[in-house]
């Protein structure tokens, strides 16, 4: 047995705070750390009282610890390993043994080790990981972490919820071939061995995964090796962001700026994005291409006639007609309106181009259903070819317009490759609208006047004011060029208010010269029904300064106009009747017409169109044509004027079928007023 002092060196040298109970929990001895270790009032712990000493330690002890304090000598304790915090803040590890001597239990020995170092390191380490996963459970983007066979080790609560389960742990030990397609699970394994392979990590990858039930979504992700605290590689880990909404509105965006929302069809954007493709596999190829630019022609009377919802109708499915005559390499753009380019590739020859339009063509004569009405149209072509025609887009646009306008002018509904002589003649068209603006101030316009003749009688007290331009190189120009110019920027405006005036001047001499029921036709495009100071009442007003009635002015209107639906053609056109102005529709026939408008509108003439006049025999078709248009105006209190009567054979079978008047080179042609004069002179004393 060792002496007492010798013990207490033992026990002093042990960096714990010890002490020995005897069985009835006096302080048999204890070291220098365990007086050290409660803070005493001045008599060592080891004299005071059992009641005492627990007391003091107790009131030492932070209060959630206390319950774990009391000691129960002898009994075998489940637990005799405690840790306690002490109000100085500092951590203790208690741990109690039985002092059994001789198999006998005399007392217990209780050491207490300051762990206070370690549990801070491990409170810090469990607030990190705390953190840790309240970061991953409520941030919303997906976090992984897969070991080296791409399996799961751990997903965030985002990752679980796309996956649909509710639980994370439930996708340890899976991979993502579970959740999306094999394919998608076969690509996300690939990159994750590249990771393994190469320990680089991936970027800002854009990802389209794509899920069993064929629905697709886009995400984010960057993907890095997963090392240990060893070093060793022994995975990856990543954070997706699923972007698939922002892909849809960008899509849509990107959508709606190529697309044209009615027809589906690229817009004009987009077709400069085809050009540029075509163009360069034009390159490799070597094979010519074609641009083509296809105008519907009478669309606007549809429009007009039937409203926009069928013309809309109609647009859509003009457009897959012409898709359908398109090969899977062209392609077809809605320029606006009832305008159309096409873009032919691998053209081997042109008759390829021609063929196509052909094909074109012939699709759009075919009846368009709309709803219950049936309608017709047709379209009309220009083509251009690269490069023989240029490469640039806007210079081969100009150019097919021109192609397209010279099928317009030869009656529509068919296509016209551009040629040179086209360019030339478009260049001419430039140089006349802008010598067309002098015009006018340099009297380079005057009126001829052509004698419409009542056919029963012979009385001529009728003519159409017909306008003449003489160009000062190019002498006279026809107004079936210069009028369409003089339309298409609006000089007709002031030029129609001109012949107006000059109109109701030779009105006026010629009432009093020539006859007091004499009567003027003057022409009105429908670009003056737009304007209103070409209104009937400013007309009306004028012709009274002068003495003159309404009624004795005619104004000459084309069918197309009554189909227009706009404020201002209604108002004029109702105004016109309260003037006493009269109204005659010109070149009745050749357009659309609808016969309900010609009640609607209180017309008092209809004027039979040339060509109608121009194929008129005995028995022919015309004849049974203009019999049935007297026949009609009759009944609804119009009176009929012939135009372009050149035989007597017309003018006879014209009067037998009770045509009211005639106009036409039979009786003469448009005349300068003096030669008008002379004519209608020369006519009353016959
Ligand atoms: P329009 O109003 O139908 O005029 C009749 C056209 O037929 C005139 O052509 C006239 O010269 C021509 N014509 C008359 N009799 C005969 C004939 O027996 N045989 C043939 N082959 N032709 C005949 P023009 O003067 O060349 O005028 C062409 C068109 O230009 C006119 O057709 C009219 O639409 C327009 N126009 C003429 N003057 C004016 C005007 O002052 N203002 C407007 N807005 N348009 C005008
Ligand atoms: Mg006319
Ligand atoms: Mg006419």
């Amino acid at each position: 047995m060792h002496n007492p002092a010798f013990l207490q060196g033992v026990i002093d040298s042990n960096p714990d705070a010890i002490v020995v109970l005897d069985s009835q929990n006096h302080v048999l001895i204890c070291n220098q750390n365990y007086r050290n270790l409660w803070e005493t009032p001045g008599t060592p712990i080891e004299s005071l009282t059992n009641e005492a000493r627990w007391a003091l330690q107790l009131s030492q002890l932070s209060e959630s610890d206390k319950d774990k304090f009391p000691v129960v000598f002898g009994q075998e304790r489940a637990q005799r390993h405690h840790i306690f915090r002490l109000k100085t803040g500092s951590w203790y590890e208690r741990h109690i043994y039985d002092h059994v001597i001789n198999g006998k239990h005399v007392g217990l020995v209780i050491h207490w080790r300051d762990i206070t170092e370690v549990q801070e390191a491990n409170r810090a380490a469990t607030y990190e990981r705390e953190l840790m996963h309240a970061l991953m459970d409520s941030i919303p983007d997906q976090i992984f972490f897969k070991d080296s066979e791409s399996r799961f080790l751990r997903i965030n609560q985002s990752l679980a919820k796309r996956y649909g389960i509710d639980d994370p742990s439930l996708a340890v030990g899976k991979t993502d071939a579970d959740f999306y397609t094999p394919e998608h699970g076969a690509k996300t394994a690939a990159d994750e061995r590249q990771i393994m392979e190469t320990g680089e990590p991936l970027v800002g990858v854009l990802d389209r995964e794509v899920w069993p039930d064929g629905s697709m979504t886009w995400n984010v992700s960057t993907k890095m090796p997963l090392y240990n605290s060893e070093g060793k590689l022994i995975g990856t880990y990543g954070i997706a962001h699923d972007i698939t909404e922002h892909k849809k509105t960008e899509q849509l965006i990107w959508h709606q700026a190529n697309f044209d929302a009615l027809t589906g069809l690229p817009n004009r954007r987009l077709l400069r994005d085809r050009w540029d493709q075509a163009l360069r596999a034009r390159h490799r190829s070597g094979l010519d291409l074609g641009l083509l630019l296809l105008d519907l022609d009478h669309f606007k009377e549809i429009n007009d006639s039937l409203g926009h919802a069928m013309g809309d109708n109609l647009l859509v499915q003009a457009s897959q007609r012409i898709r359908n005559c398109l090969r899977a390499t062209d392609s077809v753009a809605r320029l606006g309106g009832d305008e159309f380019a096409i873009i032919l590739t691998d053209l081997h020859s042109a008759e390829v181009a021609s063929d196509i339009a052909r094909k074109i063509v012939a699709a759009l004569n075919q009846s368009f259903h709309l709803g219950s009405e049936v309608a017709y149209v047709s379209g009309s072509i220009g083509i251009t070819l690269s490069p023989q025609d240029g490469e640039d887009i806007d210079v081969l646009l100009k150019h097919a317009d021109q192609a397209m306008y010279q099928t317009k002018s030869r009656g529509r509904n068919g296509y016209s490759f551009f040629t040179l002589e086209l360019q030339t003649r478009s260049q001419t068209r430039q140089r006349l609208i802008s010598d067309l603006r002098r015009a006018l101030p340099e009297g380079q316009l005057h009126l001829v006047y052509q004698p419409i003749v009542e056919l029963a009688t012979g009385r001529v007290d009728k003519a159409e004011a017909l306008l003449r331009w003489t160009h000062p190189q190019l002498g006279p120009v026809s107004p079936s060029v210069f009028i369409p110019l003089a339309e298409s920027n609006g000089f007709i405006v002031e030029i129609g208010e001109w012949v107006f005036r000059q109109a109701a001047a030779q009105l006026q001499a010629w009432r009093r010269t020539l006859s007091p029921q004499m009567q003027v036709s003057i022409n009105k495009s429908p670009l003056q029904f737009q304007n209103l100071h070409a209104s009937p009442r400013k007309w009306l007003q004028h012709l009274e300064s002068m003495g003159l009635p309404g009624s004795a002015m005619v104004v000459e209107i084309t069918e197309s106009l009554l189909l227009d639906h706009s404020d201002q053609v209604q108002q004029q056109l109702a105004q016109m009747r309260e003037t006493g102005i009269q109204v005659s529709l010109d070149d009745f026939g050749t357009g659309y017409s609808a016969l309900s408008y010609l009640q609607r509108y209180d017309i008092d003439f209809l004027k039979i169109d040339q060509s109608f006049v121009r194929g008129l025999h005995a028995g022919s078709r015309n004849l049974a044509l203009c019999k049935a248009i007297i026949q009609l105006s009759r009944e609804m209190g119009m009176q009929v004027v012939a135009e372009g009567i050149e035989t007597q054979a017309q003018c006879d079978l014209l009067t037998a079928g009770g045509c009211d008047f005639g106009q036409g080179y039979l009786f003469a042609k448009p005349l300068l007023p003096a030669d008008f004069e002379a004519f209608a002179r020369a006519r009353s004393r016959a």
